[in-house]
């Protein structure tokens, strides 16, 4: 009952969101939305020609540029002298991207590129001979092969300037990882049975990111006179906002006086909040310009059962999932994308930006998602068929390359220090507004990664977490936290007893790793066996792929050919009938298992058997979300659970053990973390997210007594404007 009561609420969400509010469909039947997506195309192809002659008049004809057209956020320039064009070229093409202000991409003529097993021959002959190749993946739609190799530091860059000359193919690398990633071989036969059709969306985008701007600029950007295309479209936006202002209603918490109709004003910023504003949990907002949409996350909330709770309120946001732009994920966790998949079930086809790591940890995490509800029957709004929509429509973009999305909007992704691949957003709108989102950060070093980038010239609006935004929430220093951990497991192994680690399969899971590896070699923790059950492994493997995202020290000794997900400490369990032989065993143990707020997955298992004895420990060591089981045991609200058993009965647990929780090891800034970020960034402004209320609203206070800079904490459903 509770199953259907759910589903029908996240209908009600989406189809509000698809259909019911939408302007597109409401437009009169004498101004179809074809007319005006026809217009678009016909000023982009003739705008793509225009920038195609003056490429190809400008540069040197050694480059054999066969084509120009705009692919995705690219222009991209096909070649059939990958070797001049991916060196020489490259000096005519950034002065020519200063003035055309546009970002290039070098691809190779579909005609030069060699088969795949040709390509793996020639691959093999001229990399070195120290070098194993574990696989190969050339993508058709970007004629981009990545090699999976033993050894990405003894590849050098002629090296791929040779092997993009004899086989066709632009090639990256990536790290061979430990045991084989089932993730990355999903998104690779993904990416590939997809190809053609790609290929076809990264066509359809480029002319949809580089469409006329509705405004016309003068030089200096004051002067706005809207262009032909901009005054058709504002006659039909006038009539479709006078036939849905009647069928909108607003909540009575928002503060704004109405929702605005579709299109900001010349230079309006709007953030529309839809989750993850006092509370920690469904991330998402979307930034509303004048010729944009783009929403930042879409994330849900896991302690929540209620549909309208647990997911972003898209009902209330009067739009259509066609007119978004984009849709850009911070990273991995699935209080930031765990609704992504949702918005293709209702038939969302636009690009999702992410980080390289981002995407096979968000996949893997959906994935498990739709497995979990499969086994135990409960309700998941989107299936694996959803998230192969998101592996299709995913860009990823390095760190610290601008890239345009829209006509006024540029994103920058910069590491944000929480886990592998997790960025700060910025949102360059037209030079005359920047936003910086900032996800989830750690401004510190951890064993993992490095800091957050803090260095922006210049931040109108930074809109910053506050997870740990109470004044005593601050971290006591690494090497104590260690102690402390070290200290708390050895007493309960003393005691003859086990300790249960629930953990996050990403991030966390890794640092704790790490840390207990170190600290049982180097002698302070007692020797003991370290079982490791979940999800943990496959996301070990994933970050020693992309070992080049995580920070000096381990990219380090990555480099110097040590796995630090693999120790002779560690043995990693699968199946039911290795845990019963861990939790009969009479020996103490530590065992780290996922999910990290016990919210299903072997963790839960584990916490049935052990919670009744008193010499066991569950030790919490990431954030526990309000309504989870995880921050029910850990305040001490219950002497015991029902949980099912393995068969299905529900069986009373009573819950003894001990618990504690240690703060040090998370991925989130503190109190002091967050204030020594917004005073390093200067904005003019601060909206506060992502945390219980008093939290945030300590962290908005803060801000403006000690830094002076205007702050608040904004609502669910609430509207702000920023410009
Ligand atoms: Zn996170």
């Amino acid at each position: 009952m509770e199953e259907l009561e759910k589903n029908q609420e996240v209908g009600e969400i989406m189809t509000h969101a698809a259909h019911i509010s939408s302007p597109r469909r409401n437009r009169p039947a004498s101004a179809t939305v074809e007319d005006i997506d026809n217009g678009i195309t016909k000023v982009t192809t003739q705008c793509e020609e225009a920038v195609s002659k003056i490429i190809l008049k400008s540069i040197p004809s050694d480059s054999q540029i066969t084509f120009v057209r705009f692919e995705g956020p690219y222009i991209a320039l096909y070649t059939k002298n990958p070797k001049f064009a991916l060196t020489e070229l490259t000096y005519f093409l950034s002065s020519l991207s200063k003035t055309l202000k546009k970002r290039f991409i070098i691809r190779t003529d579909p005609s030069s590129r060699l088969p795949e097993d040709q390509t793996r021959q020639a691959v093999a002959r001229l990399l070195p001979k120290d070098v194993q190749v574990s696989a190969i993946f050339c993508d058709d739609a970007t004629g981009e092969v990545v090699l999976e190799v033993s050894k990405p530091e003894a590849i050098d860059p002629n090296m791929l300037v040779q092997i993009a000359q004899s086989t066709g193919w632009i090639a990256h690398t990536r790290r061979s990882p430990h045991i084989p990633s089932s993730s990355i071989n999903t998104l690779h036969s993904t990416l590939k049975s997809s190809a053609r059709e790609r290929t076809e969306f990264l066509q359809r985008l480029g002319k949809r990111v580089f469409r006329e701007s509705l405004i016309v600029s003068n030089v200096n950007g004051n002067d706005t006179t809207p262009s032909p295309l901009r005054q058709q479209q504002q006659q039909q936006q006038q009539q479709t906002a006078a036939t849905t202002a009647t069928t909108t209603t607003l909540s009575a918490e928002s503060r704004s006086s109405k929702p605005p109709s579709w299109s900001a004003s010349r230079e309006e910023v709007m953030l529309f909040c839809l989750g993850g504003v006092k509370q920690v949990g469904r991330s998402c907002f979307v930034v509303v310009t004048p010729e944009t949409k783009v929403m930042l996350d879409c994330g849900i909330n896991p302690g929540e059962m209620s549909g309208l709770d647990a997911y972003p309120r898209l009902d209330w946001f009067n739009f259509d999932l066609d007119d978004l732009d984009a849709v850009v994920i911070s990273h991995a966790h699935i209080d930031h994308q765990g609704f992504l998949p949702t918005l293709f079930k209702y038939g969302y086809r636009g690009p999702v930006y992410c980080t390289e790591p981002t995407l096979p940890l968000m996949i893997l995490l959906q994935t498990d998602s739709v497995k979990i509800a499969n086994s135990n029957g409960t309700y998941l709004p989107y299936s694996a068929r959803d998230v192969n929509e998101v592996i299709k429509h995913c860009i990823t973009l390095p760190y610290g390359k601008p890239t345009d999305i829209s006509p006024d909007v540029t994103i920058t992704l910069n590491n944000a220090g929480h886990i592998m691949g997790s960025a700060t957003v910025h949102l360059n709108i037209s030079g005359a507004h920047n936003i910086l989102y900032s996800g989830d950060y750690k401004y510190a070093r951890t064993q993992l990664l490095d800091s957050a980038v803090s260095m922006y010239p210049r931040v109108e609006t930074l809109i910053t977490e506050s997870t740990y935004g109470n004044t005593t929430d601050v971290m006591p220093d690494q090497q104590s936290v260690y102690r402390g951990f070290t200290e708390s497991i050895n007493k309960t192994l003393t005691d003859g007893g086990k300790v249960l680690v629930p953990v996050p399969a990403v991030g966390r899971a890794q640092e704790i790793m790490l840390v207990m590896a170190k600290e049982m070699k180097e002698g302070r923790l007692i020797e003991s066996p370290i079982y490791i059950e979940g999800m943990i492994s496959e996301a070990s493997a994933i970050h020693m792929s992309y070992a080049h995202y995580l920070g000096s020290d381990v990219r380090k000794s990555v480099s110097q050919g040590i796995n630090p997900f693999q120790s002779e400490y560690f043995t990693v369990i699968s199946g039911y009938g290795k845990r019963d032989d861990i939790l009969n065993d009479e020996n103490p143990a530590i065992v780290m298992a996922t999910s990290g707020m016990l919210e299903g997955g072997p963790s839960v298992e584990y916490f049935k058997e052990l919670a009744p004895n008193p010499k066991n420990k569950i030790m919490f060591v990431s954030y526990q979300i309000n309504g989870t089981l995880g921050r029910r045991v850990l305040d001490g609200a219950m002497s015991e659970v029902s949980m099912m058993d393995k068969s299905g009965k529900v069986k009373v647990v009573p819950v003894r053990c001990q618990t504690q929780k240690i703060d040090g090891f998370s991925g989130h800034s503190d109190f002091n973390q967050i204030l020594n970020f917004v005073s390093r960034i200067r904005p003019k402004r601060v909206l506060v997210n992502h945390g219980e209320k008093s939290k945030s609203e300590n962290v908005a206070s803060a801000i403006y007594s000690r830094l002076k800079v205007r702050s608040s904490v904004p609502d669910n459903r609430e509207i702000v404007r920023l410009r």
